[in-house]
């Protein structure tokens, strides 16, 4: 088994618990990598020899981004509602019904080359694990092959049959196919089920419905929630347990307590409030209450069609009062804590060796400097991309 000694890092973030800080940090650091994870971690002048040795430069050195939430298996493009949006249109979660339309239409090899072109932009911008959701097919079969696309990228697959109620079908009919057929030939591509439990999509009994169906054939739950206006999902979230609950931008004192009493994530996307001009959702509230925090790109062609975590670290950073250390944390460990993941996230020997390599020497410059692209290296398993 070959090893690889990456060494003259200027700062690693190892999300380590046992180092000190919240990013676990050494300096003038090494970190040597063996068959995909990594063995060793620590000051450079006690670095173990290795096959193979790579000058980092001085640069910083992260675990890979996880991003928790993405929205990658779609057709079509909608600029124009965007362009609409920014003259001065509101957003309302209708317009996901377009993308449904050129979904159904798309050919498998058109949107597996669509997730492949996505995934490979996020891999660029150090993204080495991503969640993808269904949700624009909407009938048994579109949802299905949506996460079997998917499933061809990632584990973190997602079955969002219930992302809106089709044109044209009556709500509880529609939730009965989606905890019934279309679960059925959903559940051997994903690992997850979701909902958007939010006025003019899922109402919380359906939203629960859902839930608890997947949940008895072994998908675990998640949702969206309290994106548009205040509303009881994140509550149902909490109440369920679920390891994550995404948006969060309304929330009041109560959700608050219940979040932090539960231990469910939320998962703020900044990305969207960035792209719809909606106020952003108040991280420092809910770190402040000892909420646990993750951040994701929420990556769609409707209300944020960034791939981008190092935008939303500076967002965080910039509009939602989270420090860098912070910002780097919720898309690192926290995002993988979203995942249920503990392999990822973090840079310790045992865990996969995915690594950002920054053209920086911390990551304080993902926020300092925004819309740089700084990545300049990314491994994943061990390999680089
Ligand atoms: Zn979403």
């Amino acid at each position: 088994m070959t090893s690889t000694l990456i060494h003259n890092i200027g700062e690693l973030v190892t999300n380590d618990p046992e180092r000190p800080g919240l990013l676990g940090i050494v300096e003038d650091a090494a970190l040597v990598i063996e068959g995909g994870t990594v063995a060793w971690v620590g000051p450079a002048a006690d670095a173990p020899t290795a096959d193979e040795a790579y000058d980092a430069g001085g640069r910083a050195v992260l675990p890979g981004f996880v991003d928790s939430h993405s929205h990658l298996v779609f057709a079509g493009d909608r600029a124009a509602e965007f362009a609409a949006r920014m003259a001065g249109e509101s957003y309302a979660a209708g317009g996901i019904r377009t993308t449904v339309a050129a979904t159904r239409e798309a050919t498998d090899e058109q949107l597996t080359s669509h997730v492949a072109r996505l995934v490979q932009e996020m891999t660029r911008q150090g993204t080495t694990t991503v969640e993808i959701k269904s949700g624009y097919g909407l009938t048994t079969k579109d949802e299905a092959r949506s996460l079997a696309i998917a499933r061809q990228f990632t584990d973190e697959t997602t079955f969002l049959g219930a992302h809106v109620v089709p044109d044209g079908t009556d709500p509880a009919a529609y939730v009965e196919l989606v905890t019934g057929a279309m679960l059925e030939a959903a559940r051997p591509h994903a690992k997850w089920i979701d909902v958007f439990c939010e006025r003019g999509a899922f109402d919380v009994e359906h939203a629960r419905a859902v839930l608890v169906a997947g949940r008895a054939v072994g998908l675990e739950g998640r949702l969206h929630a309290n994106q548009l206006g205040p509303g009881p999902g994140v509550r149902l979230a909490a109440e369920l347990g679920l390891r994550a609950v995404d948006h969060c931008t309304y929330l009041d004192d109560v959700d608050v307590d219940d979040l932090r009493d539960s231990g469910t994530i939320a998962t703020l996307l900044p990305g969207v409030e960035f792209s719809t001009r909606q106020p952003y959702p108040d991280a420092r509230r809910l770190l402040d209450a000892g909420v646990r925090v993750a951040l994701a790109s929420d990556c769609n062609p409707g209300s944020c069609f960034t791939s981008s975590i190092p935008l939303c670290i500076a967002l965080a950073v910039r509009e939602m009062g989270m420090t860098p250390a912070e910002a780097v944390h919720a898309v690192t460990r926290r995002g993988a804590d979203a995942l249920g993941r503990d392999d990822i996230g973090a840079l310790v020997p045992g865990g996969r060796a995915d690594l950002v390599m920054l053209d920086a020497p911390t990551h304080v410059h993902l926020a300092y400097r925004p819309g740089v692209p700084l990545v300049t290296g990314v491994w994943r398993a061990g390999r680089p991309t």
